[in-house]
């Protein structure tokens, strides 16, 4: 017999629970409804989780979607206690429980005989390990199929011991069938979003060309006018090979096709390479740059060329946005490992002396195409830089921060795990995209 059985909805069950599924598909028609009110991706995966929740009013329940390329799988959103405080994202597709039902394209019930015979016959199925040793009794993952291709799954979680019902899983389906929808328009929302605010920057350089090509054309231009004019179209120009290249970068990420090269590396050299490439625009600005790093190693394990790509953003920042005579100060530390289980951190500080930034626009720093006003009046820029800085950081378990104080300076501080001793793995850490 199978450990995994796929239970059809019998119609006699069906008409002895009428007024139970009455009520189950009323709050279904409303759950569906306030999928279609969310206004981002998360949101809707959030709002997707919390309704498959509330639906069959079980422990918990998780959002996974799949990167269509690299066929990776991560939980978007959960809603599961133990899930959430684990902040697991990758599940590997060949040894889970949502890999077997995005393979096999039906629902994947299980009860709790099902259960105790994976955990005892192993190899134990990604999601029960991870919860392990509060493992559920009874799950069901049901594919979210979209149009043209596989979405992801939902998956859902109970503790009690009666288990699901053959109307929990339609009713799964169910609100699955709707989430696909709801997510493939959101994608498509989203892409067309991009797309228009893309657009949108390149407007303002194309416009300022357009009006340094008409004053060329002209006779009467004085020399120091035609130097001026052509310093306009050189720093435009800059701005909109910027802005593609970033953009290019961007929709790279955003879609999984650009994955990411993990290698171990000390961190140390990193940053003299960085410190290196910068140190010519220090001196052609007349700013003061200090290095502090720490005299103890501190070895990564992450997509190196990124992490120096995010270091040099930071660097390059501090560069265009100082003062005259004003100081970048780069730092690297070990913080240690909040609570046991939990790897230690290598953050690395870049503080400027600069112009700051305005309270107001704190909370937008790290949004696309964000441009501060003293991003706009400084220096050429896409406004994709922090985005994508807090793209990379974030998909290597970093957390990048801002502090900043206007007229004074600003400080970012970004914080990676270090790598596990070569052969041992930190308590409670799981193996990540980045080390399959
Ligand atoms: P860009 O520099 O291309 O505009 P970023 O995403 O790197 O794009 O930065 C977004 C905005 O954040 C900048 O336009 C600027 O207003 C602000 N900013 C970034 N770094 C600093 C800094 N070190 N000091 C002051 N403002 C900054």
């Amino acid at each position: 017999m199978s450990l995994f059985e796929s239970r059809p909805v019998g119609p006699d069950t069906a008409a002895r629970n009428y007024p139970e599924l009455l009520r189950r598909y009323v709050l279904l028609l409303d759950l569906v409804r306030d999928l279609s009110s969310a206004l981002h991706l998360s949101d809707l995966l959030e709002r997707v989780a919390l309704a498959a929740t509330r639906l069959l009013e079980c422990e918990g329940a998780a959002v996974l979607l799949l990167e269509p390329l690299s066929g990776d799988l991560h939980v978007e959103a959960t809603t599961h206690p133990g899930l959430a405080v684990l902040r697991i994202r990758e599940v590997p597709p060949d040894r889970s429980l949502a890999g077997m039902a995005i393979a096999s394209g039906e629902p994947l019930v299980m009860g709790a005989e099902g259960i105790t015979r994976a955990v005892e016959s192993g190899p134990v199925p990604y999601e029960l390990a991870l919860l392990a040793p509060n493992v559920p009794s009874a799950f069901i993952g049901v594919p979210l199929e979209g149009k043209v291709q596989k979405i992801g799954v939902l998956e859902v979680f109970s503790r009690e011991s009666q288990g699901f019902t053959p109307e929990d899983v339609a009713a799964l389906q169910a609100l699955a069938g709707q989430a696909a929808v709801a997510i493939e328009s959101m994608r498509l929302f989203e892409q067309s979003d991009l797309i228009t605010e893309l657009v949108h920057e390149i407007r303002t350089p194309l416009t300022a060309l357009e009006t340094a090509a008409a004053l060329l054309e002209r006779s009467d231009l004085r020399e120091t006018q035609r130097n001026s004019v052509l310093g306009t179209l050189r720093h435009e120009i800059q701005r909109l090979v910027e802005l593609t290249d970033e953009y290019l970068d961007l929709a790279r990420l955003e879609s999984g096709r650009n994955r990411y090269q993990p290698e171990r590396f000390q961190l140390g050299p990193l940053l003299s390479e960085c410190a290196e490439i910068v140190t010519p625009l220090m001196h052609a600005q007349e700013l003061r740059f200090v290095r502090q790093f720490e005299a103890e190693p501190l070895e990564l394990f992450a997509d190196r060329a990124r992490i120096k790509q995010v270091v040099l953003n930071l660097l390059s920042n501090a560069v265009k946005y100082n003062q005259p005579n004003g100081l970048v100060l780069l730092r690297a530390r070990r913080v240690s490992a909040l609570s046991e289980g939990e790897a230690a951190q290598a953050c690395i500080e870049v503080t400027d002396s600069g112009l700051g930034i305005a309270e107001d626009s704190m909370g937008h720093i790290f949004e696309r195409f964000f441009r501060g006003q003293v991003g706009e009046s400084r220096a050429p820029g896409s406004g994709l830089g922090l985005y994508i800085a807090r793209h990379i950081v974030e998909s290597h378990r970093g957390r990048i921060d801002v502090t900043s104080k206007l007229g004074e300076g600003t400080t970012f501080t970004i914080c990676l795990p270090v790598a596990p001793l070569a052969g041992v793995r930190p308590a409670g850490a799981q193996r990540s995209i980045l080390e399959r």
